[in-house]
């Protein structure tokens, strides 16, 4: 009945209590409708397997779904043009549908760009690659580092594609790293009319600003150039520390290790802290993952004592706060990544920097003197500021902080509880994940926006890209 202690340090630490992934888009799956899209026939290949029934699309965490006429996979770039300036809307792009929020649904077209995949070219000075848009985070580290390349930083899983991860501003952690939209040099974008642009600091200056972070309305992106720094090894160190002192000395762990984050488990009073830094030490490979297996010791632990909170808390504070350190040394595209299996809901907010202790100290208050019955780790990360026009980040050193629903449970309750608190500290909601901003809470907390609506009202004005959350969003 007790969470066993091994587990727990070897996945909640690994930050692995967050769930898993179900490929969405699975290449045979994707069929331009017989005769029913209007298209011209630009995807023979890809509607192989072409069937006449509508086939339903779902988000990892099955919060958002949708039946879409037509759902095409173009081979190549000229091919994507075709498909879009046929289209007659709401067209959207998906990656791999892990976002939570409504970016993604239409009753018309959806367009994966799984085929544009890969990396593409490299070149060493500057140190910078060129990779398909539908590439996910997952198939680039090895060939990358094989080019003696690396990125600087990437999020907690690499399940997502390049371009649907920098679309919504997505991050991983580290005070002096900034979220991957940051690292584009250049991009290829294929607009309304499938006119292709290249944009660069050089090249369409204002839209590239625009299009780091897209959300998918600016047109649907065929490739991206990131640049990079040579290849590296990090060491990850995972501990357990009271809540309370890994907040008192905060600013020094953001300091200490190039990557920092931690988890706070409910009611147990206590973090599970992730620390990497660069290192030529040994390679000490990471343990098996055990991430559903602790997870759902957390859940029974939950259901077992949700009743007498300071019984929950001491069993679970006895659980972690002996737990040894631990440590892995691996190549970066090993270590940064965790695997999910099991699925939940999230809510993400980035604050100011010097808001993160406060929030993440209220939100735990709030659920715990409420006993909201949740058994999913809270989430602290640091990122630097930026300067897209949509990121969350822009000209703001921030932090960022998680809460999580299992998947089968209504998370409206707590996630409406809990955003008022992310709102009276200056939140910017994570774009791909729960939040209700409007037009109105946007355009006070991004000084860009109505720049971003310019562009994108002169790229699309009849709104082809608009689904109905972004038009709620965009008008
Ligand atoms: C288990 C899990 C873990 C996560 N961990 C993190 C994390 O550590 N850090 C973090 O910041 N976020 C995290 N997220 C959120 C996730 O990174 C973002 O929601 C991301 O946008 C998902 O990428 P995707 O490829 O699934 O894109 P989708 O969710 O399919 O699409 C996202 C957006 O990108 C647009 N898009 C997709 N492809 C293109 C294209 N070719 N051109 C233009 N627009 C396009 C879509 O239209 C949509 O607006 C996590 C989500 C899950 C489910």
């Amino acid at each position: 009945m007790m969470i066993d202690r091994r587990t727990l340090m070897g996945s909640v630490a690994a930050g692995a209590v967050l769930g898993a992934l179900p490929v969405t888009f699975d290449p045979k799956h994707f069929a331009a409708l017989n005769g029913a899209s209007g298209l011209s026939p630009v995807d023979a290949q890809a509607a192989t397997g072409a069937q006449a029934r509508k086939i339903p699309w779902t988000n990892w965490s099955g919060s958002q779904r949708c039946e879409p006429r037509v759902r095409i996979a173009p081979k190549n770039e000229a091919q994507l043009s075709e498909v879009i300036a046929a289209a007659r809307g709401p067209v959207r792009p998906v990656g791999a549908g892990h976002s939570f929020t409504a970016l993604v649904p239409t009753d018309d077209t959806i367009i994966s760009l799984a085929r544009l995949s890969g990396v593409a070219a490299h070149e060493s000075e500057p140190m910078q690659t060129r990779i398909g848009a539908g590439t996910r985070l997952g198939a680039i580290g090895k060939p990358m580092a094989a080019l003696g390349q690396g990125l600087y930083n990437m999020p907690d899983i690499d399940q997502q594609t390049l371009a649907g991860a920098t679309a919504t501003g997505t991050h991983g952690t580290g005070a002096t790293l900034s979220a991957l939209h940051h690292y584009i040099t250049e991009m290829r974008l294929v607009t309304a009319t499938g006119d292709v642009m290249e944009l660069s600091r050089d090249k369409n200056a204002e839209i590239f600003d625009a299009a780091r972070v897209n959300l998918g309305a600016l047109g649907v992106v065929s490739e991206i150039t990131l640049r990079n720094m040579p290849t590296y090894n990090l060491k990850k160190t995972t501990w357990t520390e009271p809540f309370d002192d890994v907040l008192d000395r905060i600013d020094e762990l953001g300091a200490e290790y190039r990557n920092f984050e931690f988890y706070y488990i409910p009611f147990s009073d206590m973090a599970i802290c992730i620390g990497h830094n660069i290192t030529d030490e040994p390679i000490v490979p990471r343990g098996p993952n055990e991430d559903g297996d602790a997870v759902m010791e957390l859940r029974s632990l939950r259901d077992w004592l949700g009743w007498w909170p300071w019984a929950r808390k001491k069993m679970t504070r006895a659980a972690l706060e002996d737990a040894p350190m631990e440590h892995a040394v691996d190549e970066w595209w090993k270590i940064y990544p965790s695997e999910r299996s099991v699925r939940f809901n999230e809510m993400e907010f980035h604050v100011p920097r010097e808001e993160g202790p406060k929030v993440i100290r209220a939100i735990k208050e709030r659920v715990e003197k409420d006993n909201i019955s949740v058994f999913f780790p809270f989430e602290f990360r640091f990122i630097d500021e930026d300067d897209a026009w949509l990121s969350p980040f822009y000209k703001r050193k921030s932090c960022s902080i998680a809460i999580h629903r299992y998947h089968q449970e209504n998370y409206h309750p707590m996630f409406e509880a809990m955003e008022p608190i992310y709102r009276a500290h200056g939140g910017r909601a994570h774009w791909g994940k729960h939040n209700s901003l409007g037009p109105e809470d946007v355009a006070a907390l991004y000084p860009k926006w109505n720049d971003f609506l310019e562009v994108r009202r002169a790229l699309d004005p009849d709104g082809k890209f608009l689904n109905t959350y972004l038009k709620g969003l965009m008008g």
